[in-house]
């Protein structure tokens, strides 16, 4: 089966029913804007397993997802959507890009998580965006954006203590939305060691894919390690 949309770790595969997709992850790893490319044998079941498990807690805590049923090992069905062109990254604790804008030390608690948006435009490197860009982009409107900003904290809310629970601390993460046919705000793509930041709570031991980014250690070992601390299952 050819994917109807190729991306840079997972794919989009048709089915038989027009509103249901298969979303396969790969085991490509990229980073810098796809400046840096690897093969991690195992990586993709790694991220389906872990995502798997990361919406099946959101929809027991009310939260609607595109997710479906872990189909197989690579695969999971989800529900088709028509995804808004923005990277929504919540953030717990100073680290990455914000550190670089803002120049607060790398690690640093925040009172309040932060909501951000940034335009998916890898020709522009994906720039954060104002709400103010958002509206005049079209990608969203301000009711829209209130609904995206209050399902982003509380994914936030559902995830932090189950992964505190596990040893370690929800830096960052990025999640994408859609809608579905009927216009429904829905949470997409996926929540893995490639999309959050995750630190070992008590050492600060990175558990995520800057491990990849900055080659600081095996990715499969700590993408494994992770998905044991979270009681993950991986087939
Ligand atoms: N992130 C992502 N995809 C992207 C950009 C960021 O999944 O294209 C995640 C990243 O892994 C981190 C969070 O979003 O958990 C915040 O990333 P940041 O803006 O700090 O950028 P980075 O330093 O990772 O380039």
């Amino acid at each position: 089966m050819k994917p109807e949309y190729e991306g840079k770790a997972k794919q989009i595969l048709t089915t038989s029913d027009p509103h249901i997709v298969i979303q396969r992850f790969k085991d490509s790893a990229t980073a810098f804007n796809g400046e840096k490319y690897a093969e991690f044998l195992g990586k993709g079941k790694l991220n389906n397993a872990i995502s798997s498990w990361a919406f099946t807690a959101l929809h027991d805590a009310g939260v609607t997802t595109h997710f479906l049923e872990h189909e197989n090992a690579n695969d999971m069905r989800v529900k088709r959507l028509k995804i808004i062109p923005l990277e929504v990254v919540v953030r717990n604790v100073v680290a990455g890009s914000l550190h670089k804008r803002i120049g607060m030390p790398e690690g640093t608690a925040l009172e309040n998580p932060i909501v951000e948006t940034y335009y998916k435009r890898d020709d522009l490197g994906d720039p954060l965006l104002a709400e103010t860009h958002v509206i005049a982009l079209g990608l969203a409107d301000k009711e829209t954006l209130t609904n995206l900003y209050s399902q982003a904290l509380k994914v936030n809310n559902v995830l932090q203590p189950v992964f505190k629970k596990a040893g370690i601390r929800l830096v960052d993460f990025k999640l994408e939305f859609g809608c579905d046919e009927n216009g429904t705000l829905i949470l997409g793509d996926e929540i893995s060691p490639d999309t959050c930041r995750l630190w070992d709570w008590e050492t600060g031991q990175k558990l995520d894919k800057d491990v990849f980014r900055r080659d600081l250690a095996d990715l499969i070992e700590t993408y494994e390690d992770v998905a044991k601390r979270l009681g993950v299952k991986v087939q």
